[in-house]
């Protein structure tokens, strides 16, 4: 078992003014709480902190990363709190522990293909500090390193699998590639364990004779590229189990066409050295891809940097070469742990702001990038999210927008579950559903068969399905709505007549009728009428033929026309999702444009608009209610009444009529009354334009001398 002295002393070495002191504590403080607890291996439960911290100490990690190292497990498995954490340790590495606490809770239910790229996503996005990431990877190699004391084959299996497909591609995707590679042989040992052996075997037989074909190729290249005064160290070594299998599988191959087991890497001291050597092992050498990659020139996201080429090699078998320097061997070692290491004479601080100074340069050079979804895979989406990660019930990951709700989550999960969406509960806590969700919510949605969405919904939706659904339903809604209205109507109309119409519907000649009025079906043609567009009149006709009824409905039907033609307005109001409808004005409150109105379906005659307060409206059918609005565009005047109380005097009403001329209202009809006490009482209804013009007469009218008191009527 390692001991906290090995780990002092790595970091101490690395860093010697490092504050040794919290690691000291986080040690003791470690040991006394999992104190009891014992690892599937036998030993003691505190041998895996301090393995997670030499990891940590082993990158280069500060010392706030090796302390929360020590302490990564004690909130979940121990009896310590996250308060107990704060105070003895501070903020950071209660934040970090807090953080990793958090990652192990997620209810990730599988590993599968289809959902890793979710989890990865979402694992990034909840760890604020990246080195939490750092952490959960460095817990994951020792728990993968010590696989073996598991006792159940499946189990085992499950972990590698998620090891492979969740926690190998993070620690590429943050260019650690050490721990990639490592992770990813130990899993490929569990997951295939005949595959593996047999490309360890292959990769040891002949070790000898592979040593000795690297010796001779560095030889070569140190001596070639020392003719050409390029100081340079030539590392040769084995590609990783697990990347030879996947050669193998992607290309077909057999393990005796797997030649190019080795790479070679060239270290060098300036960039300008790497690029005159690639042009030299190009010389030498002939290049197998016409384009070798430039990784110096176009870094990768998470910034490594070499020169990649392939060759034909002396014994005319292919061989990999990368071109570095010492700086970027480096950073390729530590990948975004080098921004969390030690750098002599920065202090931590320092480091972070440049850790994001650098994650903003990439993103504002986004467009640099040859492939710009490779980017926003790699960087954007992780570490500046956008989009958050939320789970069902049963474990499985929702991408939705930032700031999504659960009524968003709802219609992501089926349209039906949106539409009947009445409650919501996120961490198994009953919430609104206007809340904003967040990455790592569990939600839940109860739905009910009698509840349907809400045009309130709208203002708080963030997806664009949820929207159009919402939208969609209403406008059924309303259809619906209209033909239940419509077959009520033509019933009555149809009764009137002695004639029955639950027969007529279904008859041919009803389809007839449909496509005489211009409707592909007679549910078009009902709805038409609930809308008011044509009267049940008029459908009743084309059944109704015996000139005794023609007489009689000739004059009902004419009486409505003219009923309807004299309220018929040019199109003032616009009735939502409906085109072409008739309109009248309610007469008991008379809108004008500006004032808030509402419409009303009414049976035979379209819609009526009242306003939105008006005590008629109020007692209305709600179910008949439907959204209508001003139309800006029509310049119309309405009648509105209006009552003036005055004082009498000469030339009053002359002068209340003046005003209102000046103003240019027309002036419909005037009543006007004085009594024994000289107070005069008068009624006129005015056309107006708008409230506003209305309100601009009122004004001009309380100016006049004895006039007392105005009021709009209705
Ligand atoms: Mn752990």
């Amino acid at each position: 078992m390692i001991r906290i002295s090995d780990i002092i002393d790595k970091i101490s070495e690395n860093n010697p003014d490092a504050d040794l002191d919290i690691i000291d504590r986080a040690y003791i403080y470690s040991a006394r709480v999992h104190d009891g607890q014992v690892r599937l291996s036998g030993e003691p439960y505190l041998s895996h902190p301090l393995e997670v911290a030499s990891i940590l100490a082993d990158m280069n990690l500060d010392v706030v990363s090796v302390a929360a190292g020590l302490l990564h497990d004690v909130i979940e498995d121990t009896s310590a709190t996250e308060e107990d954490i704060k105070e003895m340790f501070g903020q950071d590495v209660f934040n970090i522990v807090s953080g990793v606490t958090k990652l192990s809770k997620l209810p990730f239910r599988s590993s599968q293909a289809r959902q890793a790229e979710s989890i990865r996503k979402m694992i990034l996005a909840m760890a604020d500090d990246i080195r939490v990431i750092l952490i959960k990877l460095a817990d994951r190699l020792h728990n993968m390193r010590t696989l073996q004391f598991h006792n159940n084959e499946q189990k085992k299996k499950k972990i590698a699998q998620e090891t492979l497909d969740i926690y190998s591609p993070i620690a590429d995707r943050l260019g650690i590639y050490w721990i990639k590679k490592e992770l990813e042989d130990t899993s490929f040992m569990y997951l295939q364990p005949e595959d593996y052996s047999k490309i360890k075997g292959f990769v040891r037989k002949d070790q000898e004779e592979r040593e000795k074909y690297i010796e001779t190729v560095k030889n070569y290249m140190t001596k070639k590229l020392g003719e050409a005064d390029l100081k340079c160290e030539v590392l040769g070594r084995n590609k990783h189990y697990y990347s030879i299998y996947q050669k193998m599988a992607s290309q077909n191959l057999d393990f005796d066409d797997v030649y190019d087991i080795i790479a070679f890497r060239i270290i060098l001291d300036t960039i300008p050295q790497c690029y005159e050597t690639l042009g030299l092992i190009h010389s030498l050498w002939k290049p197998i891809d016409i384009k070798f990659k430039d990784y110096i020139g176009r870094p990768k996201p998470n910034m490594y940097q070499s020169l990649h080429t392939t060759v034909i090699g002396p014994f005319g078998e292919r061989i990999e070469i990368q071109i570095r320097t010492w700086e970027m061997n480096k950073v390729a070692k530590a990948g975004i742990a080098a921004h969390w290491s030690y750098k002599e004479g920065k202090n931590i601080d320092e480091n972070i702001s440049q850790t994001y100074a650098w994650i903003q340069n990439l993103v504002e050079n986004q467009e640099n990038f040859r492939n710009p979804s490779e980017f926003l895979e790699n960087v954007r989406i992780d570490l500046f999210p956008d989009e958050i990660y939320v789970f069902t019930p049963g474990g499985e990951i929702k991408s939705l927008t930032k700031g999504a709700t659960p009524v968003d989550f709802a219609y992501t999960i089926h349209s039906e579950v949106g539409n009947q969406c009445s409650g919501t509960k996120v961490n198994g806590r009953m919430v609104p559903l206007q809340y904003e969700l967040k990455t790592g919510d569990i939600v839940e949605i109860i739905t009910s068969k009698s509840h349907h969405p809400s045009k309130d919904w709208l203002k708080f939706v963030k997806t664009v399905k949820a929207r159009s659904r919402i939208r969609q339903w209403i406008k059924t809604q309303d259809k619906d709505r209209s033909l239940s209205l419509g077959r009520e109507m033509c019933e009555k109309a149809f009764r009137k007549y002695r004639l029955n119409f639950s027969s007529s519907i279904k008859s041919k000649e009803m389809e007839n009728v449909a496509g005489h009025f211009g409707f592909k079906t007679v549910d078009d043609l009902i709805a038409n009428v609930g809308y008011g567009k044509i009267t049940p009149l008029q459908v009743v006709r084309k059944f109704a033929p015996e000139p005794e009824l023609e007489e009689k409905r000739e004059s009902i039907f004419n009486k409505i026309i003219s009923r309807v033609k004299k309220k018929k307005p040019k199109g003032g109001v616009i009735v939502k999702g409906v085109d072409d409808i008739l309109i009248k004005f309610g007469k008991c409150c008379q809108p004008v444009p500006g004032d808030p109105i509402t419409g009303y379906i009414t049976k035979g005659y379209g819609v009526t608009v009242h306003r939105a307060g008006c005590i008629n409206a109020l007692n209305m059918n709600p179910e008949r209610q439907i959204d209508v609005e001003w139309n800006e565009e029509i310049d119309e005047k309405y009648p509105v009444k209006i009552r003036v109380r005055s004082y009498d005097r000469m030339g009053l009403l002359a002068d209340v009529v003046g005003t209102i001329s000046k103003l240019e209202a027309n002036i419909t009809k005037a009543k006007t009354a004085t009594d024994e006490n000289k107070v005069v009482e008068s009624y006129f209804t005015i056309d107006v334009e708008s409230a506003e013009h209305l309100n601009r007469i009122l004004s001009a009218l309380k100016k006049i001398k004895n006039v007392q008191d105005i009021k709009r009527i209705g």
